[in-house]
């Protein structure tokens, strides 16, 4: 089947871009957080006022299969692979932009026929 032109440039642009994010290999799922922390022991610098609490620490957090898991980072680490979460992001953002290219077209396709 054939696809309408402004169809066909988008994907090559959106492919171009996703290649490009590939072939730095520096994509991770997840995100990272800085946390500072109170332990709640009494006459810890973390309870007095003005209150100093503990950190900041670093942790990359992602989804398994519905449950949460972590690591801690360096500071440098949660420097270098901010980058590498915001290409994953940008790259599942190009992929559902290519889906709703691929709607588009099926809706706009005249053998569709509307259901209920
Ligand atoms: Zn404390």
């Amino acid at each position: 089947m054939r696809l309408d032109p402004a169809h066909r440039a988008e994907a090559r642009r959106i492919a171009d871009e996703l290649a490009s994010i590939a072939r730095t290999g520096l994509v991770l799922p997840g995100s990272i957080a800085e946390r500072s922390t109170v332990c709640g022991r009494a006459g810890c610098a973390c309870m007095k006022d003005p209150p100093r609490r503990h950190g900041p620490y670093f942790q990359w957090t992602r989804k398994v299969a519905q449950k949460t898991v972590g690591r801690y980072l360096t500071r440098e680490q949660s420097e270098d692979y901010t980058a590498w979460i915001r290409n994953d992001r940008r790259a599942h953002e190009l992929l559902r932009r290519l889906e709703e290219l691929g709607i588009d077209a099926l809706e706009a396709d005249p053998r569709t026929r509307r259901q209920g």
